[in-house]
């Protein structure tokens, strides 16, 4: 586990930060994919979990989610749009080409099986001490975690800090064959940047502490 902030960890499910998960008190944000399950327990050591909430319903951040909350008996939080996705494990069906060879492998090789949700979340919700932030696009139900506090953001998918084929820190909008609207995602990356976030947390890459190259970036798409 990597300290980022006050009670908030990177839970890095790969090498190079390629996948990761969030520690928030004693939350558990994303899951990897579907063999990520022992890398996370091992990680978290004696950290207690509580609860278990999703950014986004994909088969690179639920993958060992039903697995860990039955085995450690925590509830499943995610957002409402997300819901059926998350509950079935057909998790590329939202995707814009859901028989694209890429979406199919990950369907069969990364994903992890359904599990009911206990609870929706919706803008201004509350976890721990981070506030929902609803920012749809790169699925309909993806959301961010937001702590003003200190301006520590676990911001999902709506950006990424990695370029996947030579996995170099490159802050970009996520792969458009992944996301269900483009467009939708670019205001969402608007939302995100106008909240001045000082620490962007991804699922996938090394974290940004600078809230400057957030802006520009939001200005450029
Ligand atoms: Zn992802």
């Amino acid at each position: 586990m990597i300290h980022i902030a006050n009670d908030v960890f990177q839970i890095p499910v790969t090498p190079r930060q390629l996948v990761n998960t969030y520690l928030i008190g004693s939350t558990l944000i994303d899951a990897g994919i579907k063999f990520s399950g022992r890398t996370i327990l091992r990680q978290l050591g004696n950290h207690r979990l509580t609860a278990h909430a999703l950014t986004h319903a994909h088969p690179d951040h639920q993958g060992a989610s039903a697995e860990l909350c039955k085995k450690l008996g925590i509830p499943f939080w995610v957002g409402a749009k997300d819901q059926s996705a998350a509950e079935s494990g057909l998790v590329v069906n939202n995707m814009p080409n859901p028989k694209h060879p890429v979406a199919i492998f990950e369907q069969n090789f990364m994903a992890g099986p359904g599990h009911p949700v206990d609870r929706i979340l919706q803008e201004g919700d509350m976890v721990e001490d981070f506030v929902v932030i609803e920012t749809p696009g790169h699925s309909a139900g993806h959301v961010c975690f937001w702590r003003e506090r200190d301006g520590v953001l676990i911001a999902g998918d709506v950006l990424r800090n990695i370029n996947f084929f030579t996995t170099m820190p490159e802050l970009s909008e996520p792969p458009a064959i992944f996301t269900t609207s483009v467009e939708t995602n670019k205001k969402s990356i608007q939302k995100i940047a106008a909240l001045k976030p000082q620490v962007i947390c991804f699922g996938h890459g090394p974290v940004i502490r600078d809230a400057e190259r957030i802006q520009a970036f939001a200005k450029r798409i």
